[in-house]
């Protein structure tokens, strides 16, 4: 299974970052390894001294699917769950700075933790789902779907006209403002509604 990941697809996380609001979705790529699943503890790494969470909905694909079309992606993705698209701000930063790669900021192991899924048809409508991180009890990040530039559809379609997706893939879809750095000792707990999804700790 491979993981892809949406930059920017909230407009106040792309400005908080200094970053323009994309008129077509940035896509980058995480590699199995970095799944982090059960609520495990994040080990932080040493070769960096700023890593941020970044609270995003996550989508498992559930068929085989090139070139969809839009309107038939919602075909493509029957569970969704929550997931922290770890990302090294140091690194990035100044691999953003030579117009190089993010893979060393994004990339690292276990820098996706991500919960439980759930049937998607248990949420009324998919374009209003409320979901927050909160960091030793306190809400840092709280987002809306409706905030989305690009919807779960839309990103299905656009990510395959170049990559097929497989069943069991996994597409991060962006999160809104609010990130921030990470400390040992740090719980972190995401939800999806009400729904408890995310509960551990960093170390
Ligand atoms: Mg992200």
């Amino acid at each position: 299974m491979k993981i892809i990941a949406i930059g920017r697809n909230y407009a106040e996380h792309a400005k908080e970052l200094n970053n323009p609001v994309p008129g077509v979705p940035v896509i980058f790529m995480k590699p199995d390894t970095a799944l982090l699943k059960d609520n495990k503890p994040f080990y932080h790494p040493d070769f960096s001294e700023d890593i941020h969470h970044e609270i995003e909905i996550v989508i498992k694909i559930s068929k085989e699917g090139k070139h969809v079309s839009e309107k038939f992606a919602a075909n493509y993705f029957d569970e969704i769950a929550l997931g922290i698209d770890f990302t090294a701000r140091d690194i990035q930063s100044r691999h953003k700075e030579k117009g190089l790669p993010w893979e060393l900021a994004k990339a690292f192991d276990n820098s996706a933790p991500v919960s439980r899924f759930l049937p998607k048809a248990q949420f009324a409508d998919l374009h209003n789902i409320n979901f927050k991180l909160d960091v030793n009890g306190q809400t840092r990040q709280s987002g809306n779907t409706s905030n989305m530039l690009f919807s779960f559809d839309y990103i299905i379609a656009f990510v395959s006209r170049y990559i097929t997706l497989k069943k069991g893939d996994l597409i991060f879809t962006g999160t809104p403002q609010g990130v921030t750095k990470v400390n040992v000792g740090d719980r972190l707990e995401g939800y999806l509604e009400d729904h408890k999804m995310l509960d551990f700790y960093v170390k």
